[in-house]
């Protein structure tokens, strides 16, 4: 989906009226518009702080309006910034309820630093850690006044209407969102369609690595699949239209595929690239 403006760091579009999606430098985030006001959900790196705050206002709107910034989970690629809504303008910061203490910074669930070292040689996940790194990816995430929202009703008032569809896997309280009159789906990292390390397009899950429980993501799926939506707004790679069963469908066909293998780095030539085993579908690369 493209056609919207490019502006350095980020694409902003309208797949939907009143909705826009912003593919960052590293995960996207999505503005609910109604009227001045807006819900955020999600909001990049804390590095990517100007970035999130110039498509709030390439969207006509004010950072200070937002009536709440929503969380689908508590990594720091999506709630790195979401303290500075709170901090600077006093705006409610909410997540589930089973992601309130890693967002407060009580408990930790990130992907483990000794993990990604383990595939560092790869040079697409070598790339990718050194953004990590650059955009403030080591550092903790603290919302310090994050709350978990009360009912469905205090979502559905909010800008967008958003409906919690808890997607658990990715991590304990992993939330994707059900937009009705769009009848979109903002997914979070629970179904994506791409990532700096994946040389998959279209539908996928994150590589296992990333996800406290893989078991539990794919199980996950099945609430997405479920959804009456034709619009898929992912945490990673850009939005796609497609009805959300056949997303979840595409994503379940390619979990029949065999381990894929890596190839070491061979004797000359540097790094080899990775090989993947071949699905059924076979063109989706
Ligand atoms: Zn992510």
């Amino acid at each position: 989906m493209h056609g919207g403006q490019r502006r350095p760091g980020y694409s902003l579009s309208e797949p939907a009226p009143d909705v826009f999606f912003v593919e960052g430098p590293a995960s996207n985030w999505v503005i609910l518009r109604r009227g001045p006001e807006f819900t955020l959900i999600d909001g990049g790196y804390p590095g990517d702080l100007p970035l999130v705050l110039a498509s709030i206002s390439e969207a006509g709107l004010d950072p200070a309006d937002a009536s709440a910034v929503l969380i689908t989970h508590a990594h720091i690629d999506h709630a790195g910034t979401a303290g500075h809504f709170a901090a600077a303008f006093g705006i409610p910061v909410l997540c589930s309820v089973p992601e309130l203490p890693y967002l407060l910074g009580e408990d930790r669930d990130q992907v483990s630093v000794r993990r990604i070292l383990s595939r560092a040689w790869q040079p697409s996940v070598l790339h990718w850690s050194w953004h990590v790194l650059a955009s403030g990816g080591a550092s903790r995430v603290a919302v310090l006044t994050a709350a978990a929202w009360a009912d469905d009703g205090e979502l559905a008032a909010l800008p967008g209407s958003p409906a919690a569809v808890p997607t658990p896997g990715h991590t304990p309280g992993h939330t994707a969102f059900y937009l009705p009159a769009a009848h979109a789906a903002v997914t979070g990292d629970a179904l994506i369609t791409g990532h700096a390390i994946s040389r998959r397009r279209g539908p996928q899950m994150l590589d296992p690595m990333f996800h406290s429980d893989e078991t539990g993501a794919r199980r996950s799926l099945s609430q997405l699949g479920k959804l009456d939506a034709s619009l898929l707004l992912p945490g990673h790679g850009p939005a796609v239209r497609t009805a959300m069963s056949r997303a979840v469908g595409t994503v379940r066909s390619r979990a029949a595929v065999p381990k894929r293998k890596f190839v070491v780095p061979g004797p000359v030539g540097g790094f080899a690239e990775p090989t993947y085993g071949r699905s059924a579908a076979g063109s989706e690369r």
